[in-house]
């Protein structure tokens, strides 16, 4: 069974006048299905206002659809005596941590959400240990969250949605804000999650790099998926992506220029060691004179 599906899901932001009579719509998502299996790493990718955050607010109720259906963990977001619960299953992180962070201490933030709900106090305990742990955080346990670095508090954003013990994790561009040395601590801490604690993630972003490690990828644009698959396959045709206004990971930029003039490397190319793996494997042709095995001249041109 899917953990998240939605079928035909449409959503509309209404504006109203003062009257309350509404003087414009805004379809924010248009007619998404799909499924996102137990386990998997996705990520959601697409220019701003593409409809990526209006998606993943109905991945845990807090928007419900304008038309069609979501089911968390099988449950239809419509039922409004299940908003709670599906609250718990899928958990969110957001873009700034600033916002999200309301404790003293570090364990005390992290705390909060099983505290809400209802988990005994030794047990709350045990999870703050382990949330932390899983983020790579507990040596900060006592410390204050507002000394710390934006990936630092990022990750403790996201223990204390994992002290909630939740199916999924729907992080909305949770490094936006950061450096990139907090983008790469938040993104190993979330990989670490999906393989080890075997969380479904759902990671919004525009940062390309961080997509190239998902299971598969969405890409929207005008609210509508434009084009699903893995990494490879997505990244495989980087003129739709461009066309999409979506940044390209340089070194698949790099790769696809090459091909483009001429070189027969594979489509697709994802990091910088596949790039070196192809390009020494490639058998360059060899030049008419070549330095050392002929004349003196053209060893510089
Ligand atoms: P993304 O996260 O990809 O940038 P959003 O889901 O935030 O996209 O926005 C999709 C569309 O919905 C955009 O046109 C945006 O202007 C509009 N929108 C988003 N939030 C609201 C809102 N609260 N009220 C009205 N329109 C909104
Ligand atoms: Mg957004």
């Amino acid at each position: 069974m899917s953990i998240v599906k939605t079928e035909n899901l449409v959503y509309e932001y209404l504006k109203r006048d003062e009257e309350g009579n509404v003087e414009g719509v805004t379809k924010a998502v248009n007619d998404v299905s799909l499924r996102i299996r137990r386990g998997d790493f996705i990520a959601i990718v697409g220019h701003n206002g593409s409809g990526k955050s209006t998606l993943a607010k109905h991945m845990n109720a807090i928007l419900q659809p304008t038309q069609g259906t979501v089911w968390v963990d099988g449950m239809d977001t419509r039922q409004e005596d299940r908003v709670w619960e599906i609250g718990q299953r899928a958990g969110m992180v957001f873009q700034n941590p600033d916002n999200q962070i309301i404790g003293q201490l570090v364990e005390e933030d992290v705390g909060f959400g099983p505290e809400n709900l209802g988990v005994p106090t030794e047990e709350i305990w045990k999870r703050v240990e382990e949330s932390l742990r899983a983020v790579g955080m507990y040596q900060y346990r006592t410390h204050s969250p507002n000394k710390l670095s934006g990936g630092q508090k990022q990750r403790v954003s996201i223990a204390g949605v994992l002290a909630m013990h939740p199916q999924c994790i729907v992080l909305d561009e949770p490094t936006a804000m950061l450096d990139p040395s907090g983008r790469r601590e938040v993104i190993c801490a979330v990989r670490e999650l999906n393989q080890a604690e075997k969380v479904t993630v759902i990671l919004i972003t525009h940062y390309m790099e961080e997509v190239i490690h998902a299971d598969r990828v969405f890409v929207m644009d005008q609210g509508r998926i434009a084009l699903e698959g893995t990494p490879r396959e997505i990244f495989s045709q980087v003129e739709r992506l461009q066309e999409l206004r979506l940044d390209v990971p340089q070194v698949t930029l790099l790769a696809h220029e090459l091909r483009r003039r001429g070189l027969k490397l594979p489509e697709g190319i994802l990091t910088t060691q596949e790039l070196v793996k192809a390009l020494r494997r490639y058998e360059w042709p060899r030049a008419e004179s070549e330095p050392g095995e002929g004349g003196e001249d053209g060893a510089d041109c």
